[in-house]
């Protein structure tokens, strides 16, 4: 499990940082990308990243703001060019069903994957499948803005196969869905839970990845006690006002959400195209005064889950 950071910039391109769209890299657990919000050029992107649209399972949209959304009819018609896509589906506020459903008729483009999408406009439960539970809530920003956060279900890369054999549980494809954690049913009539037969367990990991906003109660509800939380940092301290006047946290607001949610580790993004990548370091600086454990993402920068 990675982040990989597709466009980092606030509102507009610079020479430095595309807009905003960032990758749950999930080909180890389950052999799919999350795409979290997709900004002009998305395509281009993970192009250069070696990231697959065949391997796009689903797309998370924070808010309907050009930056955040103008790469999504790129990316859903060129993954129609490929050969027997997998469905996919896509999340987000209110409008974006009718967004995408106009782009592709006024263009006479088309699909040749199944596209579900689920319009959001209330705190809900999105996915709840064997490994992950994803959950929204609504941010403070000038237009419905929704922020994710994604937990891991506890799991075991391994199955104790003494107990199995103990327990006289044939060796068989059910092993599979055990090792899953799900609930068997053998030839001789048992039913078994796979978690029961569990090795060493590993805990789950939990991740909050935050739309546009200023500091609110919410942010810090959905980044309780994340591995890590993906937050916005707009503008640097001295332009507070303006930043949370066009719905946007500074650098310090940010390091706060950090710090009251208890979160590991802080990645501030959606950065304004006044800051160049060599103020990096002050932004980081201002960051770390609240919260220490603070990294800031540029284009193509990747991070490890553990
Ligand atoms: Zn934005
Ligand atoms: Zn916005």
């Amino acid at each position: 499990m990675k982040l990989f950071f597709l466009g980092t910039s606030a509102g507009t391109i610079t020479s430095e940082r595309n807009v905003s769209a960032l990758v749950l890299d999930l080909i180890k657990e389950r052999n799919s990308l999350w795409l979290f919000d997709c900004g002009e050029a998305t395509q281009h992107q993970m192009l250069k990243s070696k990231l697959s649209l065949a391997r796009l399972e689903k797309i998370f949209i924070t808010h309907l703001h050009g930056d955040h959304l103008f790469g999504l009819p790129g990316v859903l018609t060129t993954r129609s060019l490929m050969q027997n896509m997998s469905p996919l589906t896509l999340y987000g506020p209110k409008g974006i069903k009718q967004f995408v459903e106009t782009v592709i008729s006024i263009s006479h483009s088309w699909l040749t994957y199944q596209l579900d999408i689920i319009e959001i406009d209330k705190p809900m439960e999105l996915v709840n499948d064997d490994q992950f539970i994803v959950n929204c809530d609504e941010l403070h920003h000038r237009v419905p803005c929704f922020g994710y956060r994604i937990v891991e279900k506890d799991r075991s890369p391994t199955l104790d196969v003494e107990k199995l054999k103990v327990h006289r549980v044939p060796i068989g494809p059910h092993y599979a869905a055990l090792k899953l954690g799900k609930k068997v049913t053998l030839d001789d009539g048992r039913e078994i839970d796979g978690k029961d037969y569990w090795g060493e367990v590993k805990k789950g990991r939990k991740l909050a990845i935050l739309g546009d906003t200023t500091p609110c109660d919410a942010a810090v509800k959905l980044a309780l006690d994340v591995d890590i939380l993906v937050h916005e940092a707009t503008q640097k301290h001295d332009l507070q006002y303006k930043a949370n006047d066009r719905g946007h946290s500074t650098t310090r607001q940010a390091a706060e959400i950090a710090r009251k949610s208890q979160a590991k580790k802080l990645i501030v993004t959606h950065i304004s195209p006044r800051y160049q990548l060599a103020d990096n370091q002050s932004i980081i600086d201002e960051c770390r005064q609240v919260f220490v454990n603070t990294e800031i993402a540029t284009d193509f920068f990747q991070i490890p889950i553990e």
